[in-house]
């Protein structure tokens, strides 16, 4: 295996899966499944889910919203789906802790640094909820800033695209994808892989990013063992 400690980042909406709002539970199986086989070779794994299947700050701030409540309801989304993903990998028997950004003692465990890299030595799953804490973030910035604090090896992001192309591929046919592009390349050609603060924090800590399809069953490990079938920046 390539990566000793690895930060998935999944998307909020990928977790919908067909459905236009919410979670699909068999997306989530499916993911639980993935990721369970990349554990079981003993990589520790954290995870950050978003949570724009269910409420988007800056989009309920566009229907009048005060952006700040929203930003909050959009943290507690995350955890929603969160949980979602721990039910699922207990369901296989694979240990995990929920730790969050938010205090919720009912439900999960406060973000501790040290307390997050013990679960992960002690071959705990982690997942971090509720974003940052703070609104005007987004999870993907969480999703670096955990990474860097627990000394993740590798940021892989989980997209329903296979990499980084020369332009949207939803869009243009003709796009070709990058295997491999530095930071700076990103900037200059204006491509669009996470928010600027996120990329930025990456950036400066040398942190590398895989951008990679995480619904096609079996990707998850091809990347974590090393294979180049995403976009790598670094
Ligand atoms: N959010 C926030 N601070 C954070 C992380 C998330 O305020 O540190 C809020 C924000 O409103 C965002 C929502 O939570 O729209 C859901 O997160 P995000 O949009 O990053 O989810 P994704 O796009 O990955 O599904």
């Amino acid at each position: 295996m390539k990566y000793k400690r690895i930060l998935l980042k999944l998307s909020g909406e990928s977790l919908m899966g067909e459905k236009q709002y919410g979670i699909d539970s068999d997306r989530v199986i499916q993911y639980a499944r993935d990721i369970k086989a990349v554990f079981d070779q003993g990589i520790e794994v954290a995870i950050v889910i978003g949570g724009g299947n269910i409420f988007r700050g800056l989009s309920a701030e566009k229907s009048g919203m005060d952006r700040v409540q929203a930003d909050y309801m959009g943290m507690l989304a995350t955890v929603i789906n969160s949980m979602a993903l721990q039910d699922a990998l207990e369901k296989l028997s694979v240990k995990t802790r929920l730790m969050t950004a938010i205090k919720m003692e009912q439900i999960c465990e406060p973000f501790i640094r040290r307390r997050a890299v013990r679960h992960l030595e002690k071959r705990r799953i982690v997942i971090f909820g509720a974003g940052t804490g703070n609104p005007y973030f987004t999870t993907d910035t969480c999703a670096s800033l955990r990474a860097i604090e627990i000394q993740a090896d590798v940021v892989l992001k989980g997209t329903r695209v296979d990499g980084i192309y020369t332009a949207d591929p939803e869009k243009h046919p003709d796009a070709v994808r990058y295997d491999e592009i530095t930071f700076q390349e990103v900037y200059d050609k204006g491509l669009n892989v996470m928010d600027m603060t996120a990329f930025t924090l990456c950036q400066e800590n040398k942190l590398p990013i895989i951008v990679f399809d995480m619904n096609k069953p079996g990707n998850f490990m091809k990347i974590a063992s090393g294979e180049a079938i995403g976009t790598l920046v670094k």
